[in-house]
């Protein structure tokens, strides 16, 4: 069917690739077309063979009934850990490249009919960056197959030079696909960080597994297809743990800030305040409230007053030290706890908060706005602790009473404890 070509300029016009920021959306355009020009080049050099279709047809029909059947618990949102590698890998490996660049199509294809609608250029370019990095793996492997014909998984030291070098192609997949993703996550927020995301334990961890369950089915399936069926119960196990580990993480957040959630927060630092009590060491306790954030939901709707208290929330986080504890209290409150801080400084970083964030713009280009940049104020009040304040909520409560003379200050200001005696900021 061929539609006009009025009618086909409109249908692509609407595509939400073009509405990314320019760079963003050079380096993902260039990134697809990469793809496709490699697909293109690699079906033409090669050597089709039954055989070859048939073992790639059974490992996609495999990636595909382990999306199925985990689709209840895969994919919330975000940056999450899936094992679609377990099923591509051995692709790359036992066959031709062509079929590894077609193999992440159908996955993702599946993934966004099946288990979660987004923005289609996001699933196509996860395609193409885990099409073409998939393609390099495999190419080298076959590179080096071409000077070491025996290179096959078999016993003894021909099984261990496989492994050695599918490992080595493996680390290069992960390695490439990793920095194509992060490239475009980078570009469009420059507040990711890559640590969190790709090189702490957890992530590395799930990575590992991901490519030894992997090379374990591209050296059963290398010796006999039958043994790829059993591995379809141990993805599904695998899949739903990982899920679970998220899931547990997450429980610790509040959904709409990303901070601790209020009984996380609680709970942290309970065990920092013992801490304290147990060394001498001083600490504070601030409670930071937005000023007169419900004219911001009366004047441009909770959606945007969602996305006002998210960017606040950023704001007070970075421009913490990596050692305070911050929390979503609830509502437009949020509990900050200073280990080894002196009520003076203590002080000093409250006023840091609130100056950062009167200075700096939450959000930008609201209707009717115009250009004038939205600004929102804070006030914090302060608490530090002292042998008259034993526990948590004794610290909360003079934090929340200093916060009171904040707010009938006028707002915009922060307040220390009245009982506090006020050493000299420096
Ligand atoms: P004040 O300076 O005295 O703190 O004034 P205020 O308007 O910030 O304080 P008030 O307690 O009267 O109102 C807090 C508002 O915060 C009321 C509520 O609409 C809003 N709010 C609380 N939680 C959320 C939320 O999760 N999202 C949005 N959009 N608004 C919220
Ligand atoms: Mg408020
Ligand atoms: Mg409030």
């Amino acid at each position: 069917m061929r539609c006009a070509p009025g009618r086909c300029r409109s249908w692509a016009s609407g595509w939400s690739v073009w509405r990314l920021p320019r760079g963003l959306r050079c380096y993902v355009v260039a990134v697809i077309l990469t793809a496709a020009g490699a697909a293109i080049t690699a079906a033409s050099l090669t050597r089709w063979h039954a055989r070859d279709a048939l073992l790639f047809a059974i490992l996609v029909c495999f990636g595909a009934a382990a999306v199925e059947l985990t689709r209840r618990t895969a994919e919330p949102a975000g940056l999450i850990k899936e094992v679609h590698g377990i099923w591509q890998l051995p692709i790359a490996l036992l066959l031709p490249p062509v079929y590894c660049l077609a193999a992440p199509v159908v996955t993702f294809s599946l993934l966004q009919l099946r288990t979660r609608q987004t923005v289609a250029h996001r699933r196509v370019f996860s395609a193409a960056a885990n099409g073409l990095s998939l393609g390099a793996a495999s190419v080298a492997f076959h590179l080096l197959r071409s000077r070491l014909p025996w290179l096959w998984p078999g016993a003894g030291t021909q099984a261990l030079m496989w492994l050695l070098a599918a490992a080595g192609c493996a680390l290069l997949w992960s390695l490439i696909n990793k920095t194509l993703v992060m490239t475009a996550v980078k570009t469009a927020d420059r507040t990711v960080s890559v640590r969190e995301q790709l090189l702490a334990r957890e992530p590395l961890l799930n990575d590992l597994c991901e490519i030894c369950a992997a090379l374990l089915l591209a050296g059963a399936a290398g010796v006999s297809w039958a043994l790829i069926l059993p591995a379809l119960p141990l993805v599904i196990v695998l899949q739903r743990s990982l899920r679970h580990a998220q899931l547990l993480s997450q429980a610790r957040l509040d959904a709409k800030t990303g901070l601790l959630n209020a009984a996380a927060w609680r709970t942290e630092a309970a065990v920092q305040l013992a801490h304290a009590q147990r060394t001498g060491a001083p600490l504070a306790v601030a409670i930071a409230d937005l000023d007169r954030f419900k004219a911001v939901n009366d004047t441009y709707g909770h959606l945007v007053g969602d996305a006002v208290l998210a960017a606040a929330a950023d704001t007070l986080r970075r421009g913490l030290r990596p050692y305070d504890l911050i929390g979503r209290f609830g509502g437009e409150e949020f509990t900050i706890l200073l280990p080894h801080t002196e009520p003076a400084e203590a002080v000093q970083v409250a006023e840091r908060l609130r100056h950062n964030l009167a200075a700096v713009p939450v959000l930008s280009g609201l209707a009717g706005q115009g250009d004038h940049p939205l600004r929102v104020t804070v006030s914090i009040g302060v608490a530090a602790l002292q042998p008259g304040r034993r526990d948590l909520t004794d610290l909360l409560a003079a934090a929340d009473a200093a916060l009171y003379e904040a707010k009938n200050a006028g707002r915009n200001s922060v307040r220390l404890t009245s009982d506090e005696p006020r050493a000299p900021i420096a």
